[in-house]
């Protein structure tokens, strides 16, 4: 989402930024500057140069060796970097990390003898090394050496406990040497620690069919979909096997049901939210923030509901308490008909469905018909009123109309966990309401689809009354009417999941614009700022397990922080060509990274022609079926003996865009540092300020 750059103040504030970089740089070891830059621009070439003779200028040090090694690495030279690192050994022959890097060099180079002898000296060196370890599994592996590879990897695992990625890798070498059932075990592992990991999810579901288990087999599809809509091997595995099930699709899955009114602490607070002002709020809606394809919908309500035309003003209905109510999407018009099939109506304009009773909640009963995911698996809540029409061609449009505040008891919860630290939920609460502000002010983004914000990640997660907490629901009613504002406008307060422990800054992702407090930073103690990492710091930092806000074990999910998959050049080469008819793909380099070490622009060599990719979302949706969680990773090829590509290997940190508040990292500062939601703000938006808000009551 671009920004314009319509601060006041802003150059100045520029101006002021750069003073401060500047200062910052000068207080720290020297980065061999230029080399660096060459780097993150993406002049691979140039920056290895710059690199050696930084090398040659300082010939006791290693380091820029190793930097110059990363550079060839990233262009896909592969043994001119080995090269490198061999040099840097000679200066600095005690370092495991040289060793370990080297051997993974050699590896992907299809020397396995090379790379076992580099593997073992990091070992020798140092005991516990975990790169070295799965580097030494991932030898034995290819050489069939299953019990060898099966030791390491064990050791890898007590090594890297937390690590979605060893039981992927565990179950990738069981799938190769044909041991289903470990490989079973190790994909449900890896599951446990990160559900959103399609690349397990769909070999388990192979296993499953494999051995006749069909309905649990179907069960792992559906899943596959819920994460990755529209995958398609998911979606026709599931045609597939729909005739060899032994279950109803319910009976697998049941549903969520709402079944009886929840009872909450009752917190009087909640009383003085409902006089802010009215948002609409398009729910159910697709990945990209479009109206669903609602073909049919059933509501209902604990309390009783009316219908009512939009422009009319008339009852058309009284649909009583705890019954439930059809709305059917034929030949343009919504059709109304009760439980016994009777039609009540059929309108062209728009409906008002809403609760009998003050206070009172829509209720969206789960029904398999829907064509819509979000009103099949769960029973949906709403507070406020629905509003309902026909979108020709498409199916019935659904918001829910309600105020501000109302809706942010609905947000905070679907945006973060609500046993987090307190203060990282307040400052969610205010940013989420920052938000609302921003997306009505702007308008246009969903204007067409008749509302202000979609209900998923394209704007900001909304899961209605049901998923309410008492924690989070505190955390609004504290803040209530707090905004962050940048010079009196309310300021872009964007926000991610997990930044993998570096935030970057808006400039530096393409689209997105300058603006002065969307910054680059560690997420790391607000006391000790850092300095960006060179080349060589940033591949051991990927891999690892760095310290950082957002790594936070018990609170946030590893696999949010560091994960990785392996793509087979087969699949690599059908999901890119379905983008860009590239041929077979040969080689793929990260070019301009961000300081954090985001990728902004990606080359994709392949034998037809080369493509430069530097959309973040495109980005991330090229490089497998699923999408990565961040464009924080590094890519390394592994190749056969003949240089013909086996497969990518994907490191990679963090979920989502990594601009303004790490989530995750709130968590951290609020729980470890002890930090108040000011400081919080204050840390990922730096200059900006809070303000309270007065409603202003319009009817309607
Ligand atoms: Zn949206
Ligand atoms: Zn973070």
């Amino acid at each position: 989402m671009p920004l314009k750059d319509n601060f006041i103040g802003y150059s100045i504030l520029r101006r002021l930024n750069i003073i401060l970089l500047f200062l910052v740089f000068q207080s720290r070891p020297c980065l061999a500057g230029e080399a660096h830059e060459f780097y993150l621009r993406g002049d691979l070439s140039k920056a290895a140069s710059a690199y050696f003779q930084d090398a040659a200028g300082d010939p006791a040090s290693a380091r820029p060796l190793l930097n110059a090694a990363m550079c060839l690495k990233q262009a896909g030279r592969y043994y001119d970097a080995a090269l490198a690192m061999t040099r840097a050994l000679e200066r600095e022959p005690h370092n495991p990390d040289i060793y370990s890097e080297l051997g993974w060099l050699r590896f992907h180079l299809a020397d396995y003898t090379g790379a076992s002898s580099a593997f073992e000296t990091a070992i020798r060196i140092q005991e516990l090394h975990p790169r070295a370890e799965l580097g030494l599994a991932s030898v034995y592996a290819n050489l069939e050496q299953k019990d060898r590879a099966l030791a390491h990897l064990d050791k890898f695992r007590q090594l890297r406990p937390d690590f979605a990625g060893v039981d992927y890798i565990l179950a990738w070498n069981y799938m190769n040497f044909k041991m289903y059932g470990e490989a079973e075990e190790a994909l449900i592992e890896a599951l446990r620690k990160d559900p959103s990991f399609t690349e397990a999810r769909l070999p388990l579901a192979g296993i499953y069919a494999r051995q006749g288990k069909f309905n649990e087999a179907w069960n792992q599809y559906y899943r596959v979909l819920d994460y990755a809509p529209g995958h398609p091997v998911a979606s026709k595995m599931m045609k597939v096997l729909e005739g060899k099930l032994t279950k109803q699709p319910e009976e697998i899955r049941p549903p969520f049901r709402i079944t009886r009114p929840l009872v909450m602490e009752p917190l009087e607070a909640t009383e003085s939210l409902s006089s802010s002002v009215k948002i609409r709020v398009g729910i159910g809606a697709t990945a990209t923030g479009k109206q669903g394809r609602n073909n049919l919908l059933r509501l209902k309500s604990f309390e009783g509901l009316t219908v009512t035309g939009k422009r009319s003003g008339k009852i058309f209905a009284r649909i009583p308490p705890d019954v439930s109510w059809t709305f059917l999407h034929e030949s343009g018009r919504v059709v109304l008909k009760d439980p016994a099939g009777k039609v009540y109506g059929r309108f062209t304009g728009a409906l008002l469905v809403k609760p009998a009773a003050p206070g009172g909640t829509v209720i969206f009963d789960a029904d398999r018909r829907t064509n819509n995911p979000w009103f099949r698996g769960a029973d949906r809540q709403y507070r406020g009123y629905i509003e309902l029409w026909p979108v020709p061609g498409r199916g019935i449009g659904t918001v829910n109309v309600l105020e501000t505040e109302l809706y942010l008891l609905g947000v905070v919860p679907s945006e973060v966990a609500p046993q987090w630290p307190y203060e990282s939920l307040k400052a969610q609460a205010v940013l989420a309401r920052t938000q609302v502000l921003i997306r009505r002010a702007r308008g246009g983004q969903h204007r067409k689809e008749g509302y202000h914000l979609c209900d998923g990640q394209h704007c900001q997660a909304y899961k209605g009354k049901s998923i309410e907490a008492n924690t989070t629901t505190r955390a609004v009613v504290e803040t209530e009417g707090e905004i962050l504002t940048y010079h009196g406008r309310p300021a872009y307060t964007f926000y991610h999941s997990n930044c993998g422990g570096w935030i970057q800054a808006s400039k530096e992702v393409n689209g997105w614009g300058h603006s002065p407090y969307l910054v680059s930073k560690a997420d790391g103690h607000p006391d000790h700022p850092e300095a960006p990492l060179d080349p060589w710091s940033w591949n051991l930092w990927i891999t690892g397990n760095p310290g950082a806000n957002c790594n936070y074990p018990g609170r946030v999910r590893a696999s949010e922080y560091r994960w990785m998959k392996i793509i087979r050049q087969k699949d690599m080469t059908f999901r890119v060509n379905k983008d860009y008819a590239v041929g077979e793909v040969l080689n793929i380099i990260p070019l301009k990274r961000a300081p954090s070490g985001n990728v902004n622009s990606l080359r994709v060599v392949g034998s037809k022609k080369t493509v430069d990719v530097t959309r973040e979302h495109l980005i991330r949706n090229l490089l497998g079926f699923s999408s990565l969680k961040s464009t924080l990773f590094k890519i390394e090829i592994n190749r056969h003996k003949d240089g013909k590509v086996r497969n990518y290997w994907i490191y990679g940190g963090g979920w989502g865009h990594a601009i303004g508040m790490c989530q995750s990292g709130a968590a951290g500062l609020a729980g470890k540092h002890g930090k108040s939601y000011r400081e919080i703000i204050e840390f990922y938006f730096p200059g900006t300020s809070l303000r309270r808000i007065k409603y202003v009551k319009k009817n309607k």
